[in-house]
């Protein structure tokens, strides 16, 4: 089994079983994610049997880094799994930090009509520690350290709701790559039961909903999800969270070219959002190869935007990122038939 795949508790309990103090577990922590060492031998103040233990039952195997493609502020990592499934996460440099886009599954079963990473059906979930080492390995191929991460990369988070739930604690622990939970970033299609389960844990990490769409018709033409957890309900949900949490959401909303960019659009999605706590993030539509939508053009974007305003909704737009590498939000896929898109081999 892999070491980067559990949390401190978890690797306390182990030593516990075999009668090692609890406090070893933290050093091991240390060893692996403050003074990043690649073998158990490394970590010396631990005892030749219990090393042996470790090297029997545990790895400490990477993802292998198979392609990576770097455009401005942005550098794209295709990584190879274990069992040769592949996954990509997205470095975006920005003036506040580096934000790290992560995979949480390979492929996708929600089956959004815009997006590319559906294509292929989920495969499987990622492990925690698949998770992990996207943020470990960016930063050591880059001599960087991530300040941000975002669940927006291939996978709906909250179908792996467990292993997601554990690569943060992981990532979160202070003896460990003390990421703060402010930091990291969780964007779901809408899947209610998960939403109502994520609340209860306390956690302060930030919430995102693709939403998309302002009613429900246009909702479930866009996205499967809705036709299994509506906008009202979403949204009733939505609201128990900010008043459980007291923290803020945003609603992720892509631009479609005369799809959901009409003013009208704009007026009912400031109607349904209004009194809740939260803000809106206008995303320029990346357009794929295999996808007919189109972006909205720039003054599209820019009043439906001075309309949310108006009606007194928080709202940014997006900037965009990586579209040239392929490496934009939409834009990431499990399924490589296509490798011409890989040029810049490293
Ligand atoms: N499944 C999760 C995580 C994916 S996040 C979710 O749905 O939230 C990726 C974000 O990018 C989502 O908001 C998604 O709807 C959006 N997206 C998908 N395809 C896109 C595209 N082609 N251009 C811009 N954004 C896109």
């Amino acid at each position: 089994m892999n070491i980067y795949g559990f949390t401190r508790n978890e690797l306390e309990d182990i030593f516990d079983k075999i009668g090692e103090k609890k406090f070893k577990a933290t050093q091991v922590y240390e060893w692996l994610y403050k003074k990043r060492v690649n073998s158990f031998d490394e970590m010396t103040n631990i005892k030749k049997d219990v090393i042996d233990y470790l090297k029997q039952n545990y790895n400490l195997n990477k993802l292998e880094i198979l392609k990576k493609q770097v455009g401005n502020d942005v550098v794209k990592y295709l990584f190879k799994l274990e069992d040769n499934n592949k996954i990509e996460a997205v470095l975006m440099k920005h003036d506040y930090g580096n934000s790290l886009c992560v995979s949480s599954q390979v492929g996708c079963n929600m089956g959004c009509s815009f997006c590319e990473s559906g294509r292929l059906k989920k495969v499987r979930n990622l492990e925690a520690y698949e998770i992990v080492l996207q943020i470990l390995q960016v930063e050591e191929d880059l001599k960087i350290r991530i300040t941000h991460v975002v669940m927006m990369g291939i996978g709906e988070p909250f179908d792996n709701y467990d292993n997601v739930i554990k690569f943060v604690k992981i990532v979160n622990d202070p003896k460990g790559i003390e990421l703060g939970a402010r930091h990291i970033t969780i964007s779901t299609c809408g899947i209610i039961p998960k939403i109502k389960e994520f609340m209860n844990l306390d956690l302060q990490v930030n919430l995102a909903i693709s939403l998309h769409a302002s009613n429900n018709e246009l909702r479930s033409k866009l996205m499967n999800i809705n036709k299994a957890y509506n906008i009202s309900e979403l949204l009733d949900v939505i609201k128990e969270y900010v008043n459980k949490t007291n923290r803020r959401v945003t609603f992720e909303y892509i631009m479609l070219k005369d799809v959901n960019d009409k003013e009208e659009n704009a007026k009912e999605l400031a109607n349904i959002l209004k009194g809740i706590n939260c803000y809106v993030n206008l995303i320029p539509y990346n357009e794929t190869s295999h996808i007919e939508y189109k972006k909205s053009s720039k003054e599209t974007i820019m009043k439906f935007y001075d309309i949310l305003k108006k009606n007194n909704i928080n709202v940014t737009i997006r900037k965009e990122f990586g579209s040239k590498v392929s490496a934009a939000c939409g834009q990431l896929r499990s399924n490589y038939e296509e490798e011409t898109k890989w040029n810049m081999h490293v």
